[in-house]
């Protein structure tokens, strides 16, 4: 099974319109249409969708949102709905980042409903999963991970994976600027895949895309992609340079034999 690797900045809430327009304007220059071997997304913040859309629209660059509801339709202020996504340019949504289960009260459970909402929708949803420091030191990675993927996917169809994609992002490494080491991605990474096959099939686990996301700088990606359950990356901070971000994803990693070459 070849995965083709997929690269995502998440500008967070940051960048006037301007900003973002400039961004596309230099990663293009730099030459970014022309990665045809992976794909790449800007998740942008709402403000600039639909702006970003119409710039985007004879580019390689996908676009992304950062969140959505649980609903297509209804009275829920403020809220931005799947298909209205979709309707503005997008066709990749980050769902359950560590911010919105932190300062959100997210919980899995809401996950696995805006998960159900953005594939009905047609959107290619990234769903976030990680354990924080004191997980990790108490040896309770694996039990968190378990949960969140068990309750976060709920009952997809074995080829709805396919279409979607995990980030693991532990959420000690996250804005701070220590990155896991490739090892680490890995371990977290293969039993992420490993419990998606237990649950959907081997096959199904094989089509899935797992990113890593934390503090990811340009110098990480040739190690991590190297790892063969580490299929792309979720970027935060050094996404907000469009230098760092297209040195981010030209990488040029030896891909291993489950990354698709086209
Ligand atoms: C993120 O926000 O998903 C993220 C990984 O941020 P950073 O790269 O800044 O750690």
């Amino acid at each position: 099974m070849k995965r083709q690797p997929l690269i995502v900045a998440n500008w967070k809430m940051h960048k006037q319109l301007k900003e973002a327009l400039e961004f596309v304007r230099e990663l293009r220059r730099l030459g970014a249409d022309q990665l045809r071997d992976r794909t790449v997304v800007l998740c942008a913040p709402a403000t600039a969708l639909l702006a970003l859309s119409e710039v985007l629209k004879d580019s390689a660059i996908r676009l992304g949102a950062q969140n959505a509801h649980w609903e297509q339709a209804g009275a829920f202020t403020g809220e931005i709905s799947p298909t209205q996504l979709l309707d503005v340019g997008c066709s990749y949504v980050i769902l359950g980042h560590s911010e919105r289960r932190e300062h959100f009260a997210e919980t899995d459970d809401r996950v696995r409903q805006k998960l159900r909402a953005a594939l009905c929708a047609g959107l290619h949803p990234i769903v976030c999963v990680g354990e924080r420091g004191e997980e990790r030191e108490a040896q309770r990675t694996h039990r968190v991970l378990e949960r969140q993927i068990g309750v976060g996917l709920g009952d997809l169809a074995p080829t709805e994976l396919g279409k979607m994609a995990v980030a693991y992002e532990p959420v000690w490494a996250i804005g701070t600027g220590v990155t896991a080491r490739p090892d680490q991605a890995q371990q977290a990474q293969q039993f992420i895949r490993s419990c998606v096959a237990k649950a959907y099939g081997p096959e199904a686990a094989q089509a899935l895309r797992i990113l890593y996301g934390g503090s990811v700088q340009p110098d990480h990606m040739d190690s991590l992609l190297a790892q063969p359950d580490v299929d792309g990356a979720l970027v935060g901070g050094a996404s907000l340079s469009a230098q760092d971000f297209w040195r981010i994803i030209s990488f040029h990693s030896q891909l291993t034999p489950t990354h698709g070459s086209v």
